[in-house]
């Protein structure tokens, strides 16, 4: 069958990311990939998952494995809204909806959100899944810089937010850079946001996973009015349970509480409520430390292999927490060009490029360094310094 002409528009415009394509050459056990994003196993908790597995299905099976509301479990968005609370920031549970990942939070933020040609705002580089899953839309996205120091909230003038539907956010550890907004910056965007009517979307996966002391307060804190926040249990407990939360103003819930349920009726019940049966007592504060740890300890081994090893000209930044850190190449060297000759050397990474909604700095690249251990980090950094050294 002919089933081109049957695709949508949308369909059509569809490419797979570069990352799924990477994986498929990582998938050899002979290369040493620092390109996928997949949190360490290791850390995963199997012994507390099983134990609340068998809690759940031997005390309410038959609620467990039914359908159920599409905002969510109720003690589990209650279980949220308490922790997300603040001095700052009193978060109710009609605010919270748990979402299948926070990958479909980005996806129901694009479908209450995005009309073709809509501006929406994005770091410069940004999540790439997040362009992924706005793209379907068709957006026009407005490029906003950034450095070491996270999002430049000066850019956001008035000309710059005017009709913007959104400004999309990754202040902490953000991917792909592993950079963190600073304080001052976090508040000067706070000050841009409510002089230009501004309504930011803050994604933060990785804020808990933080190496020598915890990121200045979320943006959701600050400015609550004005943030859709989006966190994850994929980091902190694991991703195949797909279970995350969205914290909207109540008006904008709404919303996506209608939008999920055409999308997916609601979010696994039992995954809410395993993860819930987990969280309940704080465990996650057992058990995030021993995962900060280990990520602290495999960011040395890979920046003590970068010192080492790279040639002259090549930069990267001191990731402060999360799983990724941002390498700048000489000016000239495309790090798209040189995955041929690196895939050569058995090792892989993810060329800069995918991440930037418009114009690409092309001489970059992501480097993810937690479920590699430290000999092989230092033998695959040692391969990537030879390449970049022939050029
Ligand atoms: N946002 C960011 C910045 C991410 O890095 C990821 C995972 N790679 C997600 C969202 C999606 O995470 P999940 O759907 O597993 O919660």
């Amino acid at each position: 069958m002919q089933c081109e002409k049957l695709f949508s528009t949308r369909a059509k415009a569809l490419k797979s990311s570069v990352i799924r394509e990477i994986l498929k050459v990582t998938a050899n056990p002979q290369v040493i990939s620092f390109a996928g994003g997949l949190p360490a196993p290791e850390s995963f908790p199997v012994a507390q998952m099983k134990a609340a597995f068998d809690y759940v299905l031997n005390n309410d099976p038959q609620s467990a494995l039914q359908y159920s509301t599409t905002d969510g479990y109720a003690p589990l968005r209650e279980w949220v809204a308490n922790r997300m609370s603040t001095n700052g920031a009193t978060i109710t549970p009609d605010q919270v909806i748990i979402v299948s990942g926070s990958q479909q939070a980005l996806d129901l933020i694009a479908k209450v959100f995005i009309d073709p040609n809509d501006k929406v705002l994005v770091e410069t580089p940004t999540y790439l899944g997040a362009l992924q899953a706005f793209s379907m839309f068709d957006p026009a996205y407005v490029s906003v810089d950034s450095d070491e120091h996270g999002l430049i909230p000066e850019a956001l003038t008035a000309e710059v937010t005017k009709d913007a539907k959104f400004l999309y956010a990754l202040p902490n550890f953000q991917n792909p850079t592993g950079r963190m907004m600073s304080e001052e910056r976090r508040q000067t965007l706070v000050e841009k946001a409510r002089e230009h009517d501004l309504l930011v979307v803050e994604d933060d996966p990785y804020g808990a996973l933080w190496y020598e002391a915890a990121p200045p307060a979320s943006l959701l804190s600050r400015m609550p009015e004005r943030v859709i926040h989006m966190g994850s249990f994929s980091k902190v407990l694991a991703p195949g349970l797909r279970l995350g939360y969205l914290i909207a103003p109540i008006e904008i819930t709404k919303k996506f509480e209608q939008a999920k349920q055409a999308t997916d009726l609601h979010t696994s019940t039992i995954a809410q409520r395993v993860v819930y049966e987990v969280v309940k007592d704080g465990f996650l504060d057992e058990h995030i430390p021993s995962i900060r740890e280990r990520y602290k300890n495999q960011a040395h081994a890979m920046l003590d292999a970068l010192t080492a090893y790279m040639p002259k000209g090549v930069t990267w930044n001191q990731p402060a927490g999360g799983m990724f850190l941002w390498v700048t190449l000489p000016e000239g060297m495309d790090s798209e060009k040189m995955l041929d000759k690196v895939f050569a050397h058995n090792v892989a990474y993810v060329p800069g490029t995918p991440f930037y909604a418009n114009e690409a700095q092309t001489n970059t690249l992501r480097l993810a360094f937690v479920t590699v251990p430290p000999a092989k980090i230092q033998e695959g950094v040692k391969k990537l310094g030879e390449v970049f050294s022939a050029g």
